[in-house]
């Protein structure tokens, strides 16, 4: 296979085992975005693919070829950390240079690749810029560029927007990868930031305990979570235990909120997901002919919906509506909500 492997690895510091048996592989030219909590093992996974740490079980191999015994400046990858340390007495050329340079690129491909690297990120022309008079999004691009610069088969990006405002970042991330897209770079990025690892990557490898807990197209994890983990981590915490029984006109999922039937192949305990963009606050119509009704606890309101903490026999779900089908009626008052049992439940099998 072209690109990455990484097999079982293994790290532990003092008692703990931080990582428990990582294995994914990543295609030459893919976005990979690494997921998980913060302390979940996400740097020291990069430090050991980098060369910078050693597993203690377990192999990085690049196109088929273990690459334990190769030093990290004979890797060819490059590294983006979060706090984007730029040369403070180089200015943004020579510090764009500074990897060619080490390799010893001659003056003249080193100037062109330099233009070329700060074209790609959108900051040409400001070669002869002092870093320290650059926005924080500015310099993120700049060590973007000095990343690439060298043309690595494979870039690193640790939590390369933590330190930056939500709305610079929320715009960096799609200029990111478009960057990263229109140079086929193949690229790692870490993140613990959901919604940024989506938003990113063609396909996100979650890390939950030590392990790769789902891999998948963004689409496909935030379809199918393989675990109430992995929905909880993605913020769909409205979970019931139920059951999965199979009936002759399909499969009865029952829960201590209700019964409903649908087409899913799997029985037995497990848990029952009821997503929240499936569901309509108000009664049922064509499309969503199962309903609840619940007493609504609690409302708030932000910019783009009304969030509401409804309990339904003991258990409180959580759901919005932007154009909210009805008045919202007073906390303590009764309220309904409408679903299509097939879109709104995921069985997650234990
Ligand atoms: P993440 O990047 O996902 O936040 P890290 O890989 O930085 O996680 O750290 C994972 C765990 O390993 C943390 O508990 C951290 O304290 C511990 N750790 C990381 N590096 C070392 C080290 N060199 N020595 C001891 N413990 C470490
Ligand atoms: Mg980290």
């Amino acid at each position: 296979m072209e690109g990455l492997e990484i097999q079982d690895i293994w790290k532990r510091f003092g008692e703990v085992d931080v990582l428990r048996g990582v294995s994914f592989k990543q295609e030459k030219g893919e976005i990979l975005a690494l997921l998980g909590p913060s302390g979940s093992g996400k740097t020291t996974l990069l430090e050991i693919i980098a060369g910078l740490a050693d597993p203690d079980q377990g192999d990085c191999l690049w196109n088929g070829e273990s690459l334990l015994e190769v030093p990290p400046h004979l890797r060819n990858f490059g590294l983006m950390f979060q706090e984007y340390v730029l040369f403070p007495h180089k200015n943004v050329g020579e510090n764009v240079a500074f990897g060619l340079k080490m390799a010893g690129t001659n003056r003249e491909i080193t100037s062109t690749r330099v233009e070329e690297v700060l074209d790609l990120v959108g900051l040409s022309g400001l070669e002869d810029r002092d870093p320290a008079t650059l926005s924080g999004g500015e310099q993120q691009r700049i060590a973007l560029a000095r990343s690439l610069a060298p043309e690595p088969r494979l870039v690193m990006l640790d939590e390369p927007l933590g330190a930056l405002d939500r709305s610079i970042r929320e715009r960096l991330i799609g200029e990111l990868r478009d960057i990263l897209k229109s140079s086929s770079q193949t690229a790692l990025y870490v993140t613990h930031d959901q919604e940024e690892a989506f938003r990113i990557a063609d396909r996100v490898v979650i890390l939950g305990n030590g392990k790769t807990a789902q891999i998948g197209t963004p689409r496909q994890i935030y379809h199918q979570p393989n675990s109430p983990y992995i929905a909880r981590f993605l913020g769909m915490n409205n979970l019931l235990k139920g059951e999965a029984k199979p009936s002759p006109k399909g499969t009865v999922l029952e829960t201590d909120i209700g019964t409903w039937l649908v087409e899913d192949p799997h029985q037995g305990s497990g848990v029952i997901l009821i997503r929240p963009d499936q569901v309509r606050v108000g009664p049922e119509d064509d499309k969503r002919a199962s309903s609840l009704t619940g007493k609504l606890v609690s409302s708030s309101f932000s910019s783009s919906a009304i969030h509401l903490n409804i309990e339904i026999n003991s258990h409180q779900l959580g759901f919005s509506c932007s154009d909210c089908g009805m008045d919202i009626p007073q906390t303590g008052e009764p309220i309904q909500i409408s679903f299509d049992p097939n879109k709104a439940l995921l069985f997650i099998p234990a």
